[in-house]
């Protein structure tokens, strides 16, 4: 067994297993599942039918984080424009909303208007939570009707409970002149963040981690229960036990807090804060391709539970088998603010109606496959205690020899380009330890 240890097998991990590689130091990779990805994961149904663990897409701006993908593929990927639309209030609106209201109620988008030119002469104030940096940004009516509706379903609590350091470039402020064009023109310009994206042409979106088998040696079935900082031992579900020098973890840091025995109480407590959602994913293979005119679609409306469709065989019809497309939706919750009370299955009947209210779906169409699960983790709940008590745990974290990166270790919002590259830099802190 080598010094270092790496745990999880997703993007973080596969980073971090990379840059060890490449400075020739031999590690051994700790995960629970048989399979590699965690989060990018794919799995094949019945031989043909592919379904990633929620939408996925590679839509890097790092030229090397894109060749490292492609070249574990071969090259071998399709490139496409994103083509994404909202459903609110029983219309399919052109994504993102605030630049095409076309077609909306006169009075409604005048109101809209009206607020967003009155907020455009004031200089920006300093905000408190997303709910006001939406009213600052938007106006009152166009945030509480998109927006706010939206994070109540997708963030599964208020705007006002979150805080604003998650949004990047993720929710477009357009010009007054964009948001007149597109009320009075169905014909926009295309300004979602993300533009062009790659997915793998064999395999599903994991694929493109397929080099992380020749950096490390991978030991699945290895579901980590227990950790000895002092000791540094760590000990996993088949009794086995591992001895580390430096470890790199991409286990969720609320969890990691938990399986360590000798963590003190202030951050026990502080993990004991970290919220994220959890994701009921819906999948369904249907016996016909023409499902929709875009790859993914946000249901803004309240009364359905699905928060975001997806279709597979667009992102690659061989997805499915010939002929056939697929649907895959996702519907959030969380424990604090909105508690799951149903099985993953029970989701099934209920979304099937959805998509025939949603027009997606009709009467006569053939589901010719249905399956459902829980993804335990999905998004951080952003709110106002996160930033802290990430900081309290991630400083105790360091003094211990433990390192860490990725979405859940972080307890960020990183896309898989941005775990991946979070794996890696916490390996390169390491090694700076090693010299
Ligand atoms: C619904 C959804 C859609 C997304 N869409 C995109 C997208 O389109 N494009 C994009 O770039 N990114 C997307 N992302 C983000 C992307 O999935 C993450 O950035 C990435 O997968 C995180 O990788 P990670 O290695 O940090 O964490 P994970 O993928 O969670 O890896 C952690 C690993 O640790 C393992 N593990 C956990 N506990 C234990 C334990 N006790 N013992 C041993 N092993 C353990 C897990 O099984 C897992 O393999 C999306 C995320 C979600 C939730």
């Amino acid at each position: 067994m080598s010094h270092i240890i790496i745990l999880g097998a997703g993007m973080a991990g596969y980073g971090a297993a990379r840059k060890f590689k490449e400075a020739k130091i031999t590690t051994d990779l700790f995960e629970k599942e048989t399979h590699i990805g965690g989060h990018c994961a794919s799995y094949i149904f019945d031989d043909k039918w592919i379904f990633d663990d929620g939408p996925h897409i590679s839509f890097s701006k790092s030229q090397r984080v894109k060749d490292i993908f492609s070249k574990n593929i071969d090259n071998d990927y399709r490139e496409f424009e994103a083509k994404v639309d909202n459903y609110w209030k029983g219309r399919w609106i052109k994504h993102p909303a605030q630049i095409n209201l076309h077609g909306l109620p006169p009075e409604f988008n005048a109101q809209i208007l009206q607020e967003m030119i009155e907020i455009d002469k004031r200089p920006i104030p300093k905000v408190n939570n997303y709910e006001e940096w939406l009213y600052a940004s938007y106006g009152k009516t166009f945030s509480e009707n998109f927006p706010m509706k939206y994070t109540r379903k997708f963030h599964t609590t208020e705007a006002r409970n979150m805080s604003t350091d998650w949004l990047g470039p993720r929710l477009y402020r357009p010009k007054i002149s964009e948001v007149i064009y597109g009320m009075l023109s169905e014909k926009t310009i295309d300004v979602h963040y993300i533009k062009g994206f790659r997915y793998p042409n064999k395999g599903g979106f994991v694929s493109f981690m397929n080099g992380i088998y020749d950096t490390t040696q991978i030991h699945f079935n290895h579901n980590v229960v227990s950790i000895n900082l002092k000791d540094k031992k760590i000990k996993f579900s088949n009794n086995s036990v591992a001895d580390y020098k430096y470890c790199f973890s991409s286990l969720p840091l609320n969890k990691i807090v938990e399986l360590m025995q000798d963590a003190p109480c202030d951050i026990k407590s502080a993990a004991s804060k970290l919220d994220a959602t959890q994701c009921v994913i819906v999948n369904f293979g249907i016996n016909r391709e023409n499902l929709s005119p875009c790859h993914w679609r946000y249901i803004y409306d309240e009364d359905f539970y699905s928060t975001r469709l997806s279709f597979p065989h667009m992102f690659n019809p061989l997805n499915t088998p010939e002929g056939n497309g697929s649907i895959q939706i996702e519907i959030y919750f969380s424990k604090k603010y909105k508690p799951l009370d149903k099985s993953p299955e029970d989701f099934i009947p209920i979304i099937k109606d959805e998509l025939i209210k949603l027009g997606i779906l009709n009467i006569n169409d053939e589901i010719l496959f249905q399956t459902a699960w829980l993804s335990p983790y999905a998004q951080i709940i952003f709110d106002h205690d996160r930033k802290k008590n990430v900081e309290i745990i991630h400083d105790f974290l360091k003094e211990n020899d433990i390192y860490f990166g990725g979405r859940f270790a972080d307890w960020s919002y990183a896309w898989s380009d941005e775990s991946f590259l979070a794996g890696e830099f916490a390996a390169e802190k390491i090694l700076e330890k090693l010299v």
